[in-house]
């Protein structure tokens, strides 16, 4: 599913050039489960980013589902983004003002899935029953704890069946007992549902939940 070859990646700043990649190699098959740990700034952000073709690495190859996502254009690359992928962001980025039916419906709507509106309303209601929501679906994020913001971001993740889900430090902010508990919820969503997982954490417990275990640490991946 993920096979990223030998990829540099160097910001460009005025008089400086920082090598945050040197030469990361990363096997994930799918339906795998992969962690990256890593201290704060050792590129774990960056890493995901290439993954999810929200990036472009400097040297190297980053191939998901056997494609080179060096080769899509702005459109193909949105494209994948919305249909083979899941992110699940750092700070969650729910819409504020929109309820948390509304925030998993939301990806649904692009991409041209040619779905009524009840179906999409009813899959969206399943992903949130599977994330025990099922009773906070005309809420809005405001009135959510973390643990409940990072679920309804998960189920977003998931509403159009991507193969592969990325994840940011998704317990960033989370308790230990919510850390278990979210923990518990990615070992099933993968198990129940077949989704390849990438999770990058600096959460040694979360990352240990996984089936492979990796440290970014000077650039360079190490598997655990
Ligand atoms: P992590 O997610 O592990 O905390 P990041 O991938 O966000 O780390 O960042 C790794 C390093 O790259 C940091 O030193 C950060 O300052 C630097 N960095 C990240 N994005 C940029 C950018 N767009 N331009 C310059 N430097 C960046
Ligand atoms: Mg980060």
């Amino acid at each position: 599913m993920i096979d990223v070859q030998n990829v540099s990646k160097v910001y460009e700043m005025p008089g400086e050039a920082v090598r945050v990649l040197d030469g990361v190699n990363l096997q994930v098959k799918a339906g795998e489960t992969a962690a990256v740990v890593g201290p704060s700034g050792s590129g774990k952000t960056t890493l995901l980013n290439l993954l999810g073709a929200l990036d472009r690495p400097s040297e190297g190859k980053v191939l998901v589902g056997g494609r080179d996502l060096a080769s899509f254009g702005e459109a193909e690359a949105a494209l994948f983004r919305n249909k083979s992928l899941g992110f699940v962001f750092q700070h969650h980025h729910l819409l504020p003002q929109c309820t948390l039916l509304e925030n998993v419906v939301l990806p649904r709507l692009g991409g041209g899935w040619e779905e009524p509106e009840e179906e999409t309303a009813a899959r969206a209601e399943s992903l949130l029953e599977r994330v025990g929501l099922q009773d906070r679906l005309t809420h809005f994020p405001y009135q959510l704890s973390g643990g409940e913001r990072l679920r309804t971001a998960l189920a977003r993740a998931l509403v159009n069946e991507p193969g592969l889900v990325l994840a940011d430090e998704p317990t960033g902010s989370l308790d230990q007992e919510t850390t278990g508990v979210v923990a518990d919820l990615l070992a099933q969503l993968n198990s129940q549902m077949g989704v390849t997982l990438v999770v990058v954490t600096h959460n040694v417990d979360l990352a240990r939940r996984m089936q492979d275990y990796y440290e970014l640490r000077g650039g360079k991946l190490e598997k655990q």
